[in-house]
């Protein structure tokens, strides 16, 4: 049975499934992993490569979440992510914003914005907020970057302070504010700009000021082993009779891109519930076949 999880901590296949971007950067090379070092995909390459095993998904596309530029290359976990995306508004390193941040509810949408990042120029994001977001987010464990003008915040963010002020006033300027409710798809919304905010526009006006670079943190990669609802791995669409996979291995089967939280506990639990039975009944089998041979 296998449940090695995903290649998330292999920077080498990320590298190569990213390949280089437009701009001739190596994408992968600024992504930090959210977990575990050690899921390094080498049973998943063993049998996609070695047996010819079925494969299913994408290998770029993955839960990636916009984390703190600041947290380690592996390991940084839940407390490195930046949950304010949906209360302010993002830009990349040329201080302009490329998403509709209030486009969803934050567990519907997190999980695409480490791709989003990804797609930028270097790899980072700004995620910035003013005094109205406190208290209405996860706080990430760093403190984020403090200014009482914006000016000021893009000065300690090292971004152009002329575009960043445009973008900022652009905004801004854009807003109409209904009654806000980060509950709800609130009637919050930014009108002539581009791209949109849909949900929770509001100006950025209110000092102080915050600021968090952000980087594609990846949680877990999609590409997995083809399988059924037996979870057998299959060699040339025939499932195997004593191979049974569970858990990101075969992941890619359920998600093609985008995320709604908790489906990942849930694929390695009633997958691996269904493998572990199945690998049960043929190691059974197998010893029935044996003795009755013997
Ligand atoms: C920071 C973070 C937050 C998360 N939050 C959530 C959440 O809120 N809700 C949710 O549903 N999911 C969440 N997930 C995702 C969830 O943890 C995974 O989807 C789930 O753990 C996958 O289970 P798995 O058994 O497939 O792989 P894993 O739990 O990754 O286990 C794979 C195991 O295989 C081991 N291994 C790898 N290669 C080998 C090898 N060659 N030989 C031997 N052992 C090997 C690894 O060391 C590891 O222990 C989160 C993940 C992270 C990193």
């Amino acid at each position: 049975m296998l449940a090695a999880g995903g290649f998330e901590s292999n920077i080498e296949w990320l590298r190569e499934a990213w390949g280089r971007n437009e701009r001739g950067e190596w994408p992968a090379d600024n992504f930090l992993i959210r977990g575990t070092r050690f899921n390094q995909g080498v049973l998943l390459k063993h049998l996609l490569d070695d047996h010819g095993a079925d494969r299913i998904g994408d290998p770029t596309q993955a839960h990636m979440v916009a984390i703190d530029a600041r947290a380690p290359l592996y390991d940084g976990g839940i407390c490195t992510r930046i949950d304010c995306v949906s209360l302010g508004v993002v830009v990349n390193r040329e201080a302009r914003r490329f998403y509709d941040e209030g486009e969803d509810f934050w567990p519907k949408r997190y999980a695409i914005w480490g791709r989003l990042v990804a797609q930028q120029p270097g790899q980072v994001g700004y995620s910035i907020i003013d005094s109205k977001a406190i208290g209405r987010f996860m706080p990430p464990v760093f403190p984020g970057v403090k200014a009482d003008t914006l000016p000021e915040l893009a000065l300690q963010l090292g971004l152009d302070v002329e575009t960043f002020m445009r973008t900022l006033q652009d905004y801004n300027a854009a807003c109409r504010v209904g009654s806000f409710d980060h509950t709800q798809l609130d009637a919050c919304h930014t009108e002539g700009v581009l791209p949109a905010k849909t949900h929770w526009a509001r100006p950025i006006d209110t000092a102080p000021f915050y600021g968090y670079a952000l980087k594609p943190g990846i949680t877990f990669t999609y590409l997995g082993l083809r399988t059924d609802d037996t979870a057998a791995v299959r060699f040339g669409g025939v499932p195997s009779d004593n191979l049974f996979v569970a858990g990101e291995m075969m992941a890619g089967n359920v998600l093609g891109k985008g995320y709604t939280a908790g489906v990942g506990m849930s694929i390695g639990t009633a997958f691996g519930r269904i493998a572990g039975t199945n690998a049960a009944r043929a190691a059974l089998q197998q010893g029935v076949e044996q003795h009755a041979g013997a």
